[in-house]
């Protein structure tokens, strides 16, 4: 038996509040790095996503603020994009991660790599680096530095592709 159930106006206006919320707040967090809560930031709830962006954003609990670094020199015209998901995964993982959000990623990225594989099969060469790294160094830390050289060049390694990306944001800091 199929029960169809009408939904309150004020009960739909509920949830489209809360449905813009979840999709513009960004997590606040405290020293420690532990989520605490949610909040919209007026300006930075703002900036649209760009798997190429060009902008790094985190929360400073010290200051209480949302933190909009530039990761690369951006045009007086350029429009001001963050990444919404972090991810280095190929195109059509990110246009998956990005539904939640109602749209379609268009940036250059997202464009090129329906042409051009080779986008993708360097993001998909950068899960693997990043991978790699870890492991080895779990592998030096529980054997006196071994798998050292191998992260080493393994890091080189992700640095170029992160750059041919043009993926400045943290990955290449920690790379
Ligand atoms: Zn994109």
């Amino acid at each position: 038996m199929l029960t169809i159930f009408s939904v309150p106006a004020e009960v739909q206006q509920t949830l489209s509040v809360m449905s813009i919320f979840s999709i513009n707040a960004f997590t606040i967090a405290n020293e420690h790095g532990q989520t605490t809560g949610w909040a919209i930031f007026p300006i930075a709830s703002r900036i649209n996503h760009s798997c190429v962006p060009n902008v790094h954003n985190s929360y400073n609990s010290t200051i209480n603020l949302r933190m909009i670094h530039a990761i690369r020199l951006i045009t007086a015209e350029e429009e001001i994009t963050t990444t919404y998901i972090g991810s280095s995964n190929p195109a059509y993982k990110r246009q998956q991660e990005l539904e939640p959000y109602g749209f379609r990623c268009s940036c250059s990225s997202c464009e090129t790599s329906l042409e051009d594989t080779a986008s993708d099969t360097r993001r998909e060469r950068i899960v693997e680096l990043n991978r790699d790294i870890t492991w080895h160094e779990l592998k030096s830390a529980v054997h006196c530095s071994r798998g050292l050289p191998d992260a080493l060049k393994a890091a080189e390694e992700l640095a170029l592709m992160l750059e041919a990306e043009g993926i400045f944001h943290l990955d290449l800091a920690t790379a």
